[in-house]
Parts: structure tokens; sequence; C-alpha cells
């Protein structure tokens, strides 16, 4: 991190006040606002206009992972990712050509690098402290909020948001989402998309004879075995309703699509429930119908959607534990 010689000579002039953590006697004004910052639990630096640090508190010295002592005198700038320190750079520069216009910057996402060169992001935001207090040289009070907690909280919302709490697989809303941006997407490339609709067969029956704790750890069986099956990362399995499950095949012409229909049907088929204290015997299916979209055949997403409806509730029809094509 830079630090120039005229840095380090402030560093020595600010550090006798450290004790006190005020800034360097500019007036008695700046010497209260000082102190206040410093009990404030808020992460809190002053600058100057070249800025360099004046004064920084504690939290804000924890988020820029130096001893407060060590950060008085450096560029703050040299804390940034260097993705915003020629930005703040110029906006310094800027300001200090145009003192006139009080400088309220913020707040705005960032990225700081901490001495243990790990990165912090932070919402930051930079405002000129009025002249009624510095009375002199303009100085500048920079405040920063951790997002980091905040980010990784987000995510794991989103992630609840979009994931079926029973079988951990892609919700409905997820899934009507993925298919749009894949249909999309397969559309412009001119290449087919597959869908499968897949319906446990006889599962109230299931659950009537064997309760329903029993029903959802079978619908948990039957999700990880279909996800098992997906051919390619990009696929993506999910639970369409109740007892209903979907499987988006992107780039999968409808012989293709046949293939992982088929081999979802075998692997559901040899599935054993013994440890549930079901019969060694007992054995689940699934009814599946397959739609694709190739060369303008359907005209939406949606539509893609009926068409493997349909497609399903023919092999429902036919006798259930079989596949059937969207004609
Ligand atoms: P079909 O072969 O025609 O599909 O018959 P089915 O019995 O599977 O169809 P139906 O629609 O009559 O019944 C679906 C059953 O799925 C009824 C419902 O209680 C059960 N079900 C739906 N969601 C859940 C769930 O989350 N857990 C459990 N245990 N059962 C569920
Ligand atoms: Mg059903
Ligand atoms: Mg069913």
């Amino acid at each position: 991190m830079a630090n120039s010689n005229k840095n380090n000579e402030k560093n020595a002039k600010s550090s006798s006040l450290l004790d006190t953590f005020s800034l360097p006697l500019v007036n008695e004004k700046m010497n209260a606002f000082s102190r206040m910052a410093n009990v404030i639990a808020e992460a809190i630096f002053i600058v100057n206009d070249e800025g360099v640090i004046e004064m920084i508190n504690p939290l804000g010295a924890k988020f820029f992972g130096a001893p407060q002592e060590a950060l008085v005198g450096q560029k703050w700038f040299s804390f940034l990712h260097e993705r915003y320190r020629e930005q703040y750079e110029y906006l310094f520069l800027n300001w200090n050509q145009n003192i006139e216009l009080p400088l309220s910057h913020g707040p705005k996402e960032v990225l700081v690098e901490r001495a243990d060169r790990t990165w912090l992001e932070v919402d930051l935001s930079v405002s000129c402290l009025p002249a009624s207090i510095t009375e002199s040289a303009p100085f500048y009070v920079g405040v920063m909020h951790s997002l980091t907690k905040h980010k990784s909280e987000y995510g794991e919302l989103r992630r609840l948001a979009s994931t079926d709490h029973l079988t951990g697989l892609a919700n409905r809303h997820n899934l009507e989402k993925t298919l749009q941006k894949s249909w999309l997407e397969c559309l412009n490339t001119d290449q087919a998309i597959s869908l499968i609709l897949i319906d446990v067969d006889y599962f109230k029956l299931f659950n009537d004879q064997y309760g329903h704790v029993n029903g959802d750890k079978c619908l948990q069986k039957i999700a990880k075995t279909i996800e098992q099956c997906l051919p390619a990362n990009d696929c993506m399995a999910a639970r369409y309703g109740g007892e209903e499950f979907a499987v988006i095949l992107p780039r999968l012409p409808s012989v293709s699509a046949e293939i992982v229909a088929k081999d979802i049907q075998n692997q559901i088929n040899i599935l054993k429930f013994s440890e549930l204290g079901l019969p060694s015997t007992f054995r689940v299916s699934v009814s599946q119908g397959i739609a694709t979209e190739f060369g303008g055949r359907y005209r939406t997403s949606e539509a893609l959607i009926c068409a493997a409806d349909t497609a399903l509730y023919r092999a429902k029809s036919e006798g259930r534990n079989r596949i059937s094509i969207s004609l």
C-alpha cells in the first residue's frame, strides 16, 4: 500500500494523538466530532483533501484489518480494490477543483482490501464535512457498512426461495424461470429443448397404506433418483407439485429425452423401501409425458408444458408405468 514520506510524517504527527483518537488539532469542533465518531457503532474515517486518513474509529480500523495508528497517515484509496481506486481518486481531484459544491457520494458498493489481503464488500458513503465544523481546509467523512453478512443471508434466502423444501429440487417457480431461459437460448441457437413431466402412480394409495411420513420419504427417494438420471449440468429436475416432477432437457431432441425418461423409469422401478418397513417386494412406478420443441412446433414454453401434460395424461390412461411422447 502506497505510503509517501509526507504521509509518514503525518502519521508520526497523528500518532501522538491516537490515545485520544482525535484529529490533529484543527479546531475544537473537529476534535469533538472526532471523539464522537470514535464511539459511534459505525465504521467511520476522516480524510483530508488529499485522501489521507486523519482519523479512523475502531470499527473502521477493523474493516481495513489494521490498527488505527497504522492507518492514520495512509491514503484511504490504497485500501480499495483497483476497480474503485481510480474512480475515488478522480472524484476527490474533481471535487477539489469545484470546492463550492458539497461532496456527497454514495452509499456505493465497493471492495476493500484488508491488510491480510482478504476482501470485504462494503457500502461506502463519502461526504464533505461542513465548513462550519472544519473552518479551514476541507475534510471528508467516510462511513462503511459491511455487506458480506447481508450478502450471504441474501444468497441463502434466494436459495430457499427457489428450492423445494421436501426434496431439495428446484421448485415450480424456479422451474418456470429456468425453462423460459433455456427455451430462449435453444430457440436462438436453433437447438431442440425437451421437457418431461413425471407423476407417481397410485400415490394416494401409498399414503393410505403406509402413511404420509413414509409418503414424504418416498418422494425424496424418487426426487434423488430423477436428479441422478440428468444427463448434463444444464438440465434441471424440479418438483412441479405434490407427487409430480419435471425435467428440463436443453439441446436434447425427442429420442434423447426418451432415453432419459427410460432411465428414470428403470431406476425408479428398482427402488427398494425396506428401510421404511415396507415389504421387500414393494415397488413404485411413475408415468411420464415428453414434449420437444424444435423448428417452431410450440409457440411458448407454456405450450410445451401443456403438451407434456397431455402426453402424461395419455401415459396414465394407457395403463401407467409408461412413457408417452407428444404427437
Ligand atoms: P395416479 O396414478 O392417477 O397419479 O394416482 P395418484 O393416487 O398418484 O393421484 P392423485 O392425484 O389421486 O393423488 C396424489 C396424491 O399425492 C394425493 C396426495 O395426498 C399425495 N401427495 C401430494 N403431495 C404430497 C406430499 O408432499 N407428501 C405426501 N406424503 N403425499 C403427497
Ligand atoms: Mg398427480
Ligand atoms: Mg399420481
